[in-house]
């Protein structure tokens, strides 16, 4: 039976809430970023005159004296996201809260029981998050979420779309590269184009035997564009999903050992977290003394992340918290979770440097594959 499934997707989200905050910057070319010294996030207006993200904030004020630029409000923007997910689930709790500004929702039922239509839903859910949020957010409802999240892409700016059938479906999947479409990879796109798969079109029509020589989850994305769920609604969203690393060894008071354990545990799991193409947020560093006392320390990375260097700057504050002074340390261990595919983190809040550690550690993850060993420091 046919589901619909909507996909909601905040427009330039940061920027969003501050202009929704501050409404005197509405119009203006805003710029988020001063507490990074690099552009995280800009409105329209700022994309408009040629700002782009990863550029330095000293250049910004250099270049471009009208733009205004601040700092990221992480408090204002969990609780905008917080809002904004819970003014879809008025209409129906079959929800994925999928990231800071994204959600999935099957409105099936809601659509069956008011003797409603998606366009009527869809709409109501629109102008509610509009009133009450002031931020403008793009909804696409379609029969799954890699097809919903494409159909609200589609709609941007500030857009709302249906497209159900193939003739809805067919023009907007052919406008897409296949690099964009959800859980693609970009070594998988890579070797898609090499086989002429260009677009998402392309990719739904590809007989299966192109396809063969693929792992099994681009056949499930091919199911998907046409049509068929593969991936559910998730109402516990990716938050169980966590990747751990955790070791004991003799008892020690040796700061700078047990440093270097941690340093291991990162760049352990955010290994396994390349291998898999995701990315993770929540970031939690434990320990076990002598006493079997187990502690720990969590934050929240201001964006997804699978490289070290991200891990490091959050863990060194971490660290001076969790260990006191002279204990006896036995277990050290860390948790990443909030684990998102890499392809579906919001790439608006990557910066410079994180692209240039992407693309270091992906050469680094090739030499490994090739059996050299490498030494992966921590000054990168
Ligand atoms: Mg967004």
């Amino acid at each position: 039976m046919t589901r619909y499934i909507l996909h909601g997707d905040g427009d330039n989200f940061f920027a969003s809430c501050l202009i929704a905050k501050y409404p005197s910057l509405r119009g203006k070319p805003l710029v988020v970023g001063a507490e990074r010294g690099m552009v995280t996030a800009l409105s329209i207006e700022a994309k408009a005159i040629g700002l782009a993200r990863g550029m330095p904030i000293f250049e910004v004020r250099a270049r471009f004296p009208e733009a205004v630029i601040l700092s990221g409000d992480y408090k204002l923007f969990a609780q905008v996201s917080r809002r904004m997910h819970s003014l879809i689930e008025q209409t129906t709790d079959a929800i994925e809260k999928y990231s800071i500004d994204e959600s999935f929702a099957d409105i099936t039922e809601a659509i069956e029981k008011r003797r409603s239509s998606p366009e009527i839903i869809g709409k109501e859910i629109k102008e509610r998050t509009f009133i009450q949020l002031g931020i403008p957010i793009s909804f696409g409802i379609a029969p799954t979420k890699t097809l919903a999240k494409l159909v609200s892409t589609s709609s941007k700016p500030n857009g709302f779309r249906v497209a159900m059938t193939d003739k809805e479906l067919s023009p907007i999947l052919s406008e897409v590269p296949i690099e964009k479409v959800w859980g693609i990879g970009r070594r998988t796109a890579i070797k898609l184009r090499a086989r002429g798969i260009l677009t998402a079109l392309e990719l739904r029509d590809a007989p299966v035997e192109i396809l063969a020589h693929f792992a099994s989850p681009i056949i499930d994305i091919q199911k998907e564009l046409r049509g068929t769920i593969v991936h559910p609604i998730n109402k516990e969203g990716a938050l169980q999903q966590s990747m751990i690393s955790s070791l004991s060894f003799p008892a020690t008071t040796d700061r700078t050992f047990i440093h270097k354990e941690f340093i291991r545990h990162i760049e352990h799991v955010c290994a396994r977290l390349r291998k898999h193409e995701a990315v993770g947020r929540t970031f939690t560093i434990h320990i076990k003394n002598s006493a079997q006392e187990l502690r720990s320390e969590t934050c929240v990375l201001p964006q997804h992340a699978n490289t070290p260097g991200t891990y490091i700057d959050h863990f060194e504050r971490l660290f001076t918290r969790l260990i006191k002074k002279g204990e006896r340390v036995r277990t050290t261990g860390i948790c990443i979770s909030d684990i998102i595919p890499q392809s579906a983190a919001n790439t608006s809040l990557f910066d410079h440097r994180d692209v240039r550690e992407n693309e270091i550690y992906a050469t680094l993850d090739q030499l490994h594959k090739r059996g050299l060993e490498v030494k992966t420091g921590t000054g990168i």
